[in-house]
């Protein structure tokens, strides 16, 4: 056990904000939770579990241990037409879809180029061009740091929903995943029903799986600041899901607001739409911003702190709660 003492965490979060952790450790074996986490409680130490950071907000120092999941491993159990993979937490998610599509294992080529680990899919049930970790995850393995030991989780027990699962609720700073379990069908389906998908697939060419992920690669890279540039964690707001009875008092000021039904009769709207609206779209302060040409991406170039960040957010969540009566909420998970 390697605990290290005051460490800088901006290289660590792709925002990259300047924080420190007062204890770190890096995890590459999961034998090791236990005893790092008796540790932790003998030092009454709260514990922050971290991946790839790109859905972290640091609001400033954090006085415990980040437990860094480096767990590395992909093993595979093909069968007739499909394969059972179980990942290790630390695979950097963006490689693991590169390897499936590679070997001819498809299901995950929607989700390309999301940055982040594997152990954080699961934790917000990532979702991108009409698919989301739900269509391929069968389990969850990982350790209860409230029962004290290891545990596995079914698909059902993860209670993924639209960006939120049960990581977020139950278990919410209590499970770490160590290891995910995927299925993925070696037919070669595609799932190209998403607008901007549809839109920018070439004609006359049948989309092939490896077709769609070098197409979303592509939309992905001319709209969204690569983090090792322009500091980010993706869509800092939640898509607002409202009552129908909103949606309709919403559209008789403002027809051209989208809109998309939820499956429980709600409505998603577009958190991009309701920023740019508001003005925010390309705005800048001080040192961070809304990036151009994606009103959803808050920016960081200048590296300032988190509490800058989470102010500035906040002047945008008031505008649109005044223009709209929405409250936005913030899709990162802040510390
Ligand atoms: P972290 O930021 O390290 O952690 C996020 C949360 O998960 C934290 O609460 C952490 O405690 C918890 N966590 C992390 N690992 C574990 C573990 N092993 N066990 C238990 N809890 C854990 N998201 C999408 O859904 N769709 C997108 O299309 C998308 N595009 C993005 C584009 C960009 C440019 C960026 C910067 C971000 C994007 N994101 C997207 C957000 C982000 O990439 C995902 O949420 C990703 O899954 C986060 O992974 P991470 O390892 O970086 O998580
Ligand atoms: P976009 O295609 O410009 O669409 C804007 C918003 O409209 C998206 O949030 C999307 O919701 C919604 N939308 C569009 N068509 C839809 C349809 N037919 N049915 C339901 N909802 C629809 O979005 P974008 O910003 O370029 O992002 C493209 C995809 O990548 C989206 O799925 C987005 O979620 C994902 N993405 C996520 C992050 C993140 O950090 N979470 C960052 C970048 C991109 P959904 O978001 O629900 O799909």
């Amino acid at each position: 056990m390697d605990i290290l003492d005051g460490v800088d965490l901006q290289r660590f979060n792709t925002l990259a904000i300047p924080a420190r952790a007062d204890h770190y450790v890096r995890v590459e074996h999961p034998d090791e939770l236990q005893a790092i986490l008796q540790h932790a409680q003998a030092q009454q130490w709260p514990v922050l579990i971290l991946g790839g950071g790109s859905n972290t907000v640091f609001s400033g120092d954090f006085h415990g241990l980040v437990l860094h999941l480096a767990i590395a491993g992909i093993e595979a159990q093909p069968s007739e037409d499909s394969v059972l993979l179980r990942v290790g937490a630390g695979e950097n998610w963006d490689q693991l879809v590169r390897h499936c599509l590679a070997q001819g294992w498809y299901g995950l080529e929607n989700l390309i180029a999301i940055p982040g680990s594997v152990g954080a899919a699961p934790v917000q049930n990532i979702g991108a061009y009409g698919v989301e970790l739900a269509s391929v995850l069968v389990a969850v393995e990982g350790w209860d740091m409230e029962r004290g030991e290891t545990r596995t989780l079914s698909a059902e027990d993860c209670r993924l929903s639209y960006r939120d699962s049960v990581f977020k609720h139950a278990l919410k700073d209590r499970f770490i995943i160590s290891h995910v379990h995927l299925r993925l069908t070696t037919r070669p389906e595609v799932n190209c029903g998403y607008p901007a998908l549809a839109e920018a697939l070439p004609e006359g060419r049948a989309p092939t799986p490896q077709l769609v992920a070098e197409t979303i690669a592509g939309i992905r890279h001319s709209k969204l600041p690569d983090p090792a540039d322009i500091p980010n964690a993706g869509s800092f707001f939640k898509n607002p899901i409202v009552e129908q009875s909103k949606q309709a008092e919403l559209l008789s000021r403002f027809p051209k607001m989208p809109g998309w039904p939820m499956a429980d009769g709600r409505v998603k709207l577009a958190a991009g739409w309701l920023v740019d609206q508001a003005g925010w779209k390309g705005a800048r302060a001080g040192g961070v911003g809304v990036y151009e040409r994606q009103a959803l991406v808050l920016i960081n170039p200048e590296r300032c702190s988190g509490e800058e960040l989470l102010r500035f957010a906040g002047r945008i969540t008031d505008d649109v709660r005044a223009k709209f009566g929405v409250s936005l909420e913030i899709e990162p998970r802040v510390y």
